[in-house]
């Protein structure tokens, strides 16, 4: 956690935009990862649909970052067997799973059914605290959120920062063409759940994940039609110079 008060913090967010902000996304890495925030900076990664694009860069830059893969007890077999695998294939040194404190769950969700009658919640215990306590050694960290998944996330700065730490939006202006593009250049492979029309994977139950709808994709399928769409680690310390409020 960077030891300055927020007006400095803002200061600092916005001279590093000013200066890294247009760099493309493995020299914006690159000096984040290996001269800045050296050993202060992790990846946070949902080893979702789209994480093995962000974890292949990462790993070209220092195969060594710290990542953090909030484990919430909910995922689908399906996520910690592709976590597994990307981690062998990318080489991956310092992953991290994260898992939310025994007590809180058994304090507030014995029964691992409060995604049911509150997700904000089961997500505030599963996601937003354990990330929180994870990040308390870094000054920075970086994570996959693009522009083109819209919402809150249309507008994401190169950096910005989460009132504690910067956050490097690394990724945040490739478009689908550069996606598909660099996927097939490094033979990244699929989730196993895209295969059945999953487009963005997140935790098991139904109400958390979907399939996408036709004609629609993106994160449709996660929390549909229920006004939510982000899981909130984004928004703990928020600042005014943090306008994503967006998710991993
Ligand atoms: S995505 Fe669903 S199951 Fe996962 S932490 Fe949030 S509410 Fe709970």
């Amino acid at each position: 956690m960077l030891a300055v008060d927020t007006i400095e913090l803002n200061r600092l967010t916005q001279s590093l935009n000013k200066d890294y902000g247009a760099l493309p996304s493995l020299e914006l890495l690159d000096i984040m990862i290996n001269n800045i925030f050296k050993d202060k900076i992790a990846l946070v990664s949902s080893f979702g649909t789209e994480a093995a694009l962000l974890l292949s860069l990462v790993s070209k830059v220092n195969k060594n970052t710290p990542v953090v893969f909030l484990d919430t007890g909910m995922h689908f077999p399906e996520t910690l067997e592709y976590r597994d695998s990307l981690i062998e294939r990318l080489g991956l040194t310092d992953v991290r799973s994260v898992k939310p404190e025994p007590a809180s769950v058994q304090a507030i969700d014995p029964e691992n059914n409060l995604w049911k009658s509150d997700t904000d919640k089961c997500c505030y215990i599963r996601k937003v605290l354990p990330l929180a306590e994870a990040l308390s050694g870094f000054d920075a960290w970086i994570n996959g959120r693009k522009r083109i998944h819209g919402g809150l996330r249309s507008e994401l700065p190169t950096l910005e920062n989460d009132g504690k730490h910067i956050k490097v939006n690394a990724i945040a202006d490739w478009d689908r063409e550069m996606i598909d593009a660099h996927w097939e250049k490094e033979n990244l492979p699929e989730h196993p759940l895209v295969q059945w029309g999953y487009t963005s994977v997140g935790c098991k139950p139904e109400l958390c994940t979907q399939k996408a709808a036709p004609g629609e994709g993106g994160r449709s399928g996660r929390w549909a039609n229920m006004g939510k769409t982000e899981c909130g680690i984004h928004s703990l310390g928020k600042t005014e110079t943090d306008t994503s409020g967006g998710g991993i």
